[in-house]
């Protein structure tokens, strides 16, 4: 808990970049202009001028009335304290940066990539959804979908936007459920999971749903993602776009353990797409629900020389579970020395596994040994204090991999 004096937030607008007035229009250059959009095409419309109207509300001195007293900004139980976004660094993308944003669904994935676009160059921004958070249909979990298109919309897109890219990790309800809703609202150009079902109904039909938008376009699909998006583990895929080197790190069509008609939770986990993305000097690790054991294999890739794990922002395996981060793995993923570079985040909620919630402390006190205090944000961030269904949507996470070669991350809303 930490209290935030009103002019401590607004100074920052006054070190902003020049401003974007918003992210970049997501189609247009690039090719994208050949396809049909459909229907959803003519919807599309941008509300006028709303982030210009917004910076120039907090920009007018005589707006900031300085006789309001201090507001509480809440950043956490200590397990998981990190810095609070700027208004400044929420609402404008300014080039030369790549942003990921972990939208907080509660319990499950909703991982919005955005890459970098550079003002000289005819190549716009990409917009690509890792995830799509749970439907909302389970007991005490959160509309992830609703959420999910809501945080974009806010923060940029409109509706019938062209999604570069949506990729579902595996066939898990807090990962899939809300792809429906993400294929309702924006036009899906490739789709992407690991080719593994566990014949499970739900998953089909949003997988379904997804394709059905992909066709549309002539886009592509990349089910499985080994042999349809790559021709094997740790190639190069194109699918962030230009500027941004991406290797399949994983992916499996059945699980490794072999167990296809009865698979466990950890069977399926293990199917996740994951993957390294690199822009500049810096990596980011997007690992879906791995565990240890497919932890283990890309460590003895790692020290084969095979791939690098060496990261700046680790997107933490299976919410935080015990199941993973274990700390051979970490020490590849964060080297030392410490850096205050180098991030944890973390996407989890209230929801209890058998009188678990995560991220556990095991793992806090693994990625406590590699990184610094205030490195580790969570969307569970103080979600222990709410009821099962309501921890969603109030911590979402702002990671920004800047032009100048540093990297932030920040508690946004
Ligand atoms: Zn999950």
């Amino acid at each position: 808990m930490r209290e935030i004096p009103w002019g401590e937030l607004f100074g920052s607008v006054d070190r902003r970049r020049e401003p974007a007035p918003a992210a970049p229009h997501s189609h247009g250059a690039g090719g994208l202009t050949r396809l049909n959009y459909g229907i959803k095409h003519a919807m599309r419309s941008r509300p006028p001028a709303l982030f210009a109207l917004s910076l120039s509300m907090l920009l007018a001195p005589a707006c900031v009335d300085t006789s309001v007293p201090e507001i509480t900004l809440d950043f956490g139980d200590g397990r998981t304290a990190g810095p609070p976004c700027s208004p400044t660094e929420l609402e404008f993308f300014p080039p030369e940066e790549l942003r990921m944003h972990i939208i907080d669904v509660g319990q499950g994935d909703a991982i919005w990539i955005q890459t970098p676009y550079y003002e000289n160059e005819l190549l716009e921004s990409r917009n690509i959804l890792i995830d799509a958070g749970p439907s909302g249909n389970v007991p005490g979990t959160s509309p992830g979908g609703g959420i999910v298109v809501a945080y974009m919309l806010t923060h940029g897109l409109v509706v019938g936007d062209v999604l570069h890219a949506l990729v579902i990790t595996h066939a898990h309800e807090d990962h899939y459920g809300g792809a429906a809703t993400i294929a309702s609202t924006f036009e899906i150009e490739r789709y992407v999971d690991p080719g593994f079902t566990a014949d499970s109904q739900g998953f089909l039909s949003v997988r379904s749903a997804a394709e059905s938008d992909v066709r549309r376009l002539g886009g592509d699909i990349g089910v499985p993602a080994v042999g349809s998006l790559v021709p094997r583990l740790y190639a190069a895929t194109d699918l962030f776009g230009e500027y941004v080197e991406a290797q399949l790190l994983w992916a499996a069509v059945t699980p490794p353990s072999g167990n296809v008609s009865s698979p466990s939770g950890t069977d399926i986990n293990n199917t996740s797409v994951a993957f390294a993305l690199r822009w500049g000097l810096n990596q980011v690790l997007l690992l879906g629900d791995l565990e240890k054991e497919v932890e283990a294999a890309l460590v003895a890739a790692h020290d084969a020389n095979e791939i690098s794990l060496a990261s700046r922002v680790l997107k933490v395996a299976h919410h935080g579970s015990s199941s993973s981060s274990t700390l051979g793995f970490l020490a590849r993923v964060f080297p030392p020395p410490e850096s205050d570079q180098n991030w944890a985040v973390i996407s989890s909620g209230r929801r209890s596994f058998n009188g678990v919630t995560l991220p556990t402390d095991e793992t806090i006190r693994n990625l406590k040994e590699v990184l610094l205090e205030g490195h580790i944000l969570s969307t569970e961030n103080d979600d222990t204090l709410k009821s099962s269904g309501t921890e969603h949507d109030d911590d979402h996470i702002l990671v920004r991999l800047r032009a100048d070669g540093r990297v932030d991350a920040c508690y946004g809303f």
